[in-house]
């Protein structure tokens, strides 16, 4: 079939209907993927709005982290340089505290350590004595720019805070008309100025500066420069209290040096003095002795009557004669051996023995005298008596003179004891008796010379005062010593040591 007859079989209206209502179906398509794009694309447009919020506010969140990032670099860059400073501020401070000399602290407060502080120009300016203030330590300065300084700020009434409050002052917490007129001054746009202060009160000023702006100073700095301020004060008041101790110290010394000095030449012109009485006790001593060996000879001659008849009331004074011959001639006698143990005259013979024989022999000879006076003799002696170095013959007369004064002292039926102590290197040998006692004004007296204790028993009983004193220098010829307690009324107790072997 041809196309012809195709077209003539086919209705032409129905076919323009059909057409009609496939466009139509298209349109309504066409429309409905088109309302279905518009919102796809409203959709998208809210995702899009979305997405910017979002990026918006990462990108705020970036800034901040930025932002936060560059506050911790500068927090830490300023800890650092916190921690730096501290570290130097240490520094610093032993520095200047482990000297005592006071010039030498001024010295150390230099370059570099303080440009280790971050500063770049230092000064220490002290008041002198005429209270003008002048530079002691300096650095970024030259000394005659320092000299202008210090004599301008000393009359600049803005550094009264300083120099007469001690407050600290700092280009941070004044007005800028006044920083400008300090940095005007100390030549530096940002300074700390703070007092040095010591017990004697305010006595200088340390500052530091710098002039560029990127080294501003901060509040830690100031904390810093008061610091250091107080750390110097403290050094110097210890370097004056180091110096005071140090000349007091010296001139002790120098005191104590003249004053042995003094007293050794007292010493000698003592022993020059001291050998001259020996030497005329002892010639006087001998002059005596013989002449008075001639009175004593005359008067037993008479007695015997060998030259005649002699009444009795002469025999009567010729035995006075006599009796007080003898006094004397012990009297020079115990004279003249003070004076030869005092001079070193006596050749002791030491030798090392035991004092028991030497006790018993005294008592031998002492039973007499204590018999007379029913007075005991007791001991309280250790079981074994050590040995001492002695010459027997003279500590027999020391036993002698002491227990005899104990009889002499002790009233009848009294008690006299003789205790021996071994102790360490010597002995001590106590003579203590229930006698009349010693006051404590005699007691001070009774080793020198002829001193006798104004008592009953001595205005009855004649005696030298001399056997004391001849007991005590044997005693220390023995390098041994003496001395004596006593209660008035109670007793006596004489004391003395002696060496257990060679000294
Ligand atoms: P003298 O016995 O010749 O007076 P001393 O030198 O022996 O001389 O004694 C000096 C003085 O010390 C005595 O006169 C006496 O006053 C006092 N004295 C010594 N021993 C005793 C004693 N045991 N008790 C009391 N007084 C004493």
């Amino acid at each position: 079939m041809d196309i012809e007859a195709i077209f003539q079989g086919i209705d032409i209206s129905r076919v323009f209907d059909l057409i009609g209502f496939i466009a139509l179906f298209c349109v309504v398509c066409l429309a409905i993927v088109l309302i279905s794009k518009i919102e796809q694309i409203k959709q998208l447009k809210d995702s899009i709005k979305k997405l910017k919020r979002s990026f918006d506010q990462l990108d705020e969140q970036a800034k901040l982290i930025v932002k936060t990032d560059l506050e911790l670099n500068k927090t830490q860059e300023e800890l650092d340089k916190k921690i730096i400073a501290l570290y130097t501020l240490q520094k610093i401070s032993r520095m200047v505290s482990n000297t005592l000399d006071e010039n030498e602290i001024f010295r150390r407060i230099q370059q570099p350590v303080i440009s280790d502080l971050g500063f770049e120009k230092c000064s220490v300016l002290m008041f002198d004595k005429q209270k003008n203030l002048c530079d002691k330590s300096y650095s970024g300065y030259s000394k005659d720019e320092l000299e202008k300084i210090a004599s301008s700020l000393q009359q600049e009434p803005i550094m009264d805070s300083v120099l007469k409050e001690g407050k600290a002052l700092s280009s941070l917490d004044i007005s800028e008309v006044n920083r400008k007129k300090v940095s005007k001054l100390i030549k530096v746009d940002y300074f700390i100025i703070a007092p040095v202060i010591t017990q004697d009160g305010i006595e200088g000023m340390f500052f530091v500066g710098n002039s560029t702006a990127s080294s501003a100073l901060t509040e830690g700095d100031e904390e810093m420069i008061s610091i250091l301020a107080t750390q110097l004060g403290q050094a110097i008041e210890n370097a004056r209290l180091f110096e005071q101790v140090f000349s007091s110290h010296q001139d002790l010394e120098a005191k104590i040096k003249q004053r042995t000095k003094e007293l050794a030449d007292a010493l000698e012109e003592v022993k020059k003095i001291s050998k001259m009485k020996s030497d005329f006790v002892s010639a006087v001593s001998h002059e005596l002795r013989t002449p008075l060996t001639s009175i004593k000879g005359y008067a037993s001659i008479l007695m015997t009557g060998k030259m005649g008849d002699i009444p009795q009331a002469v025999k009567e004074r010729l035995e006075k004669i006599n009796k007080h011959s003898d006094s004397l001639v012990e009297l020079i006698n115990s004279l003249l051996d003070i004076s030869r143990i005092e001079s070193g005259k006596v050749q002791m013979k030491f030798e090392s023995e035991n004092i028991k024989d030497i006790i018993e022999t005294v008592a031998d000879l002492l039973t007499p005298q204590l018999k007379a006076k029913q007075i005991q003799l007791k001991y309280e002696l250790p079981g074994d008596i050590p040995d001492v170095f002695i010459d027997h013959s003279q500590i027999e007369r020391v036993f002698i003179n002491l227990v005899s004064n104990a009889a002499k002292f002790t009233p009848e039926k009294g008690q006299i004891l003789v205790r021996i102590k071994d102790i360490n290197e010597h002995i001590q040998v106590d003579v203590e008796d229930s006698g009349i006692g010693i006051s404590k004004e005699d007691l001070a007296k009774i080793f020198d010379e002829f001193y006798r204790a104004d008592n009953v028993i001595n205005q009855s009983l004649k005696g030298s005062g001399l056997g004391l004193t001849l007991v005590k220098y044997i005693i220390e010829a023995h390098k041994g010593k003496i001395w004596a307690a006593s209660k008035p009324n109670k007793g006596s107790c004489f004391s003395f040591t002696l060496p257990k072997t060679k000294n």
